[in-house]
C-alpha cells in the first residue's frame, strides 16, 4: 500500500469507519471464501467417488476473487495482486452460465419425474427411455 494512503487511513476513522480494519476484514473474508471452495470441491469428489466440480465451487471462486480484487484495488494497490484477480472472474461467470444452461436443458422423466442430463437416453432412476431432443 502506498505510504500516503496508509498515512490517511492511520490518521483515524473516515466517515465514522475504521477503513484499515474494514479492508483487513475484507481481505480475510476473501481468503476464507476463496480457500473454502477447495474443501467444497474435495467433499463433492469424495462423496461421488469421482472428480467433480459442484456449482458452489464457482460461486465461491467468483465471490472470493471479487473480494480479493476490491481489496487489491482499494487497499493493497499493488499491481501484481490487482493483475492476479483482474480477469479471473471471467471463467467463473462463464462456468456459471454454462451450468445454468445445462440445468435448464435437463429432461424430466415422464414416468417418475426425475431430471436427467439433456444427453441422457434413459432415466437414471427408473430406466424409462427419454425423448430425443434436437441437437
Ligand atoms: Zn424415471
Amino acid at each position: 500500500m502506498p505510504g500516503n494512503l496508509h498515512a490517511i487511513l492511520a490518521a483515524g476513522p473516515i466517515l465514522g469507519l475504521d477503513w484499515e480494519r474494514f479492508w483487513t476484514l475484507t481481505g480475510w473474508l476473501a481468503n476464507v471464501t476463496f480457500s473454502s471452495r477447495f474443501l467444497v470441491q474435495w467433499y463433492a469428489t469424495e462423496k461421488q467417488k469421482q472428480v467433480t466440480v459442484p456449482v458452489l465451487f464457482w460461486w465461491l471462486s467468483l465471490v472470493g476473487s471479487l473480494l480479493f480484487l476490491a481489496y487489491a484495488v482499494f487497499y493493497d494497490q499493488h499491481h501484481v495482486i490487482i493483475f492476479a484477480y483482474a480477469f479471473s472472474w471471467i471463467p467463473y461467470i462463464r462456468n456459471l452460465v454454462i451450468h445454468r444452461r445445462h440445468k435448464n436443458a435437463e429432461k424430466s422423466c415422464s414416468q417418475c419425474g426425475v431430471k436427467s442430463s439433456p444427453k441422457a437416453k434413459f432415466c437414471a432412476e427408473c430406466g424409462t427411455r427419454m425423448p430425443l431432443t434436437a441437437p
